[in-house]
């Protein structure tokens, strides 16, 4: 039993709580806002995370709570899992760790859904029948979904679509059988037997969407699936009745659905496609642009000479810089350049990396300034007025294939045009490909030289060698 309350103490603690449910939200907006610009971001992140502590504090006075117990050992188990992930998850396992954070979340979901209809014997209204079946639906099939893209994300299983024949058809019919069944038990509830399967098989449908989906769609794939988890807990407000829960997954889902259409969009591709068209697949069966002659490798002094005394240089970051954590080196090398006249700037394409905005974060940290960062379509005019375009760990991004090669299985992805500057270096450790598993007929063009190596190490060399020109 709840400890008895006098009634102005009631008062006093309903009217904290909703107080405190509207600064969250206020916050998390705020918090959203900031999140939209790279110079705003850290801010925004702390606006977000005090708003979800007001959220967190508002909910712990609820009248309803019984007792703590499972409450503070959710909260110390729960703090002690991010205080591990915040410290030793690396930067380059960002999407793997955000996959398993959406995992998390859609279970959490989809459990309290699944509880409040065996709670009441399934016997509740069509209205909340409606918010629990989205909710344990969509949380279902994100926690298996994203599931799997952390395993695909992380090696443990391969990254290349699973495809068989009929594919597409089996996976709609039980997405249709599934629906059919939350539509009747909103019609007709109370059905126990009828709504596990309904929970199984959205389970399973988690595991047949991101099945045929090639690595290269992962970014699309996880906001997705992020837009997904953001629903499920807007549904979960919806059945709790918690306006906290409703506001925050309701700008979670739509925040997560605009992001998927930007990311298709910057690899030009529909939404469609990349749920249905197992993208990736004809990287494996080889259908890229026959490559011809060799890479030519130049040496680092040349390289250096070719900096010291450029008009402009471009700076292309890929996934490449991330692993070898760069981003400081790039920054020296930049410094050492524009001291001697050099005007540097940094093309950034919006899926380099392996997460949302992972270029923009990395320079962020090492204090790049954001006027030097240029998207795609400010600095792609710039290239042929470039004396040097210096690729950093960038590989798919600067796939001239995309343009050229109407076969390419990324055919009219948006590139960065390095091929167009009036000479190209690209810096990686050897004849490794990108993340789409294509060759990059840019390395084999007469433009190019290739300086071997790990691209912090090279960067370091180089900062040293320029000094020496
Ligand atoms: P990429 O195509 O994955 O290529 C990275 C290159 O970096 C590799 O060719 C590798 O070659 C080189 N490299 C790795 N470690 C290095 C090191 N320590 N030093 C120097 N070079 C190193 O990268 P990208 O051009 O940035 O393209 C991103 C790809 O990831 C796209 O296909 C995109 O669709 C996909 N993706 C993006 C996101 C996102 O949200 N941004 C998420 C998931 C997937 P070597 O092995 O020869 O060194």
């Amino acid at each position: 039993m709840p400890p008895l309350l006098s009634s102005s103490e009631t008062t006093v603690r309903t009217y904290f709580i909703e107080l405190s449910y509207l600064l969250a939200s206020i916050l998390f907006i705020l918090g959203l806002k900031g999140l939209s610009h790279p110079e705003t971001a850290k801010r925004g992140m702390h606006l977000a995370e005090f708003g979800m502590l007001m959220a967190i504090v508002g909910t712990l006075m609820h009248l309803e709570i019984i007792t703590y117990t499972w409450i503070i050992l959710g909260l110390v188990l729960g703090s002690l899992v991010g205080l591990a992930m915040g410290l030793w998850v690396p930067m380059t396992a960002m999407p793997q760790r955000t996959a398993l954070s959406h995992a998390f979340g859609a279970f959490a979901a989809a459990l309290v859904g699944i509880s409040e209809f065996y709670r009441h014997g399934g016997h509740v209204d069509k209205v909340t029948m409606g918010a629990i079946g989205f909710e344990v639906m969509l949380g279902a099939l994100t926690t298996t979904g994203s599931l799997l893209a952390f395993a695909k994300l992380q090696g443990l299983v391969r990254g290349t679509p699973l495809t068989y024949k009929g594919q597409n058809i089996f996976n709609m019919a039980l997405l249709a059988t599934t629906i059919g069944i939350f539509v009747y038990l909103i019609i007709v509830p109370g059905s126990l037997p009828l709504f596990f399967a309904m929970a199984g098989l959205a389970f399973l449908f988690g595991i047949l969407l991101v099945m045929p989906i090639g690595a290269a769609d992962m970014p699309v794939v996880m906001s997705l699936l992020n837009s997904y988890a953001g629903l499920a807990s807007a549904a979960t407000g919806f059945v709790l009745s918690n306006k906290v829960l409703i506001i925050a997954g309701t700008l979670d889902g739509f925040s997560g659905f605009i992001l998927s259409v930007l990311m298709c969009r910057a690899m030009n591709r529909s939404m469609t496609n990349v749920l249905f068209g197992a993208f990736g697949s004809a990287a494996i069966s080889g259908k890229a642009g026959e490559q011809q002659g060799e890479m030519r490798e130049v040496g680092l002094d040349d390289i250096a000479v070719q900096l010291a005394y450029a008009n402009k240089v471009v700076f292309v970051p890929g996934y490449g810089m991330a692993t070898a954590q760069a981003q400081h080196a790039v920054r020296e090398l930049a410094d050492t350049l524009e001291k001697r006249g050099v005007t540097v700037k940094y093309g950034i394409h919006p899926v380099a990396g392996r997460m949302p905005g992972h270029m923009n974060v990395l320079l962020a940290e090492a204090n790049v300034p954001y006027s030097s960062l240029y998207e795609l379509e400010q600095i792609n005019p710039e290239f042929p007025t470039t004396d040097v375009a210096v690729v950093i760990g960038a590989n798919d991004v600067v796939n001239p294939d995309a343009r050229d090669n109407p076969g390419s299985p990324i055919a009219g992805m948006p590139i960065l045009e390095v091929d167009r500057a009036k000479s190209v270096v690209v810096l990686k450790r050897g004849q490794g490909k990108g993340f789409s598993g294509l060759e990059n007929p840019l390395f084999f063009k007469d433009v190019t030289g290739m300086l071997y190596g790990d691209a912090k190490e090279t960067l370091t060399r180089l900062v040293q060698a320029v000094q020496q020109a």
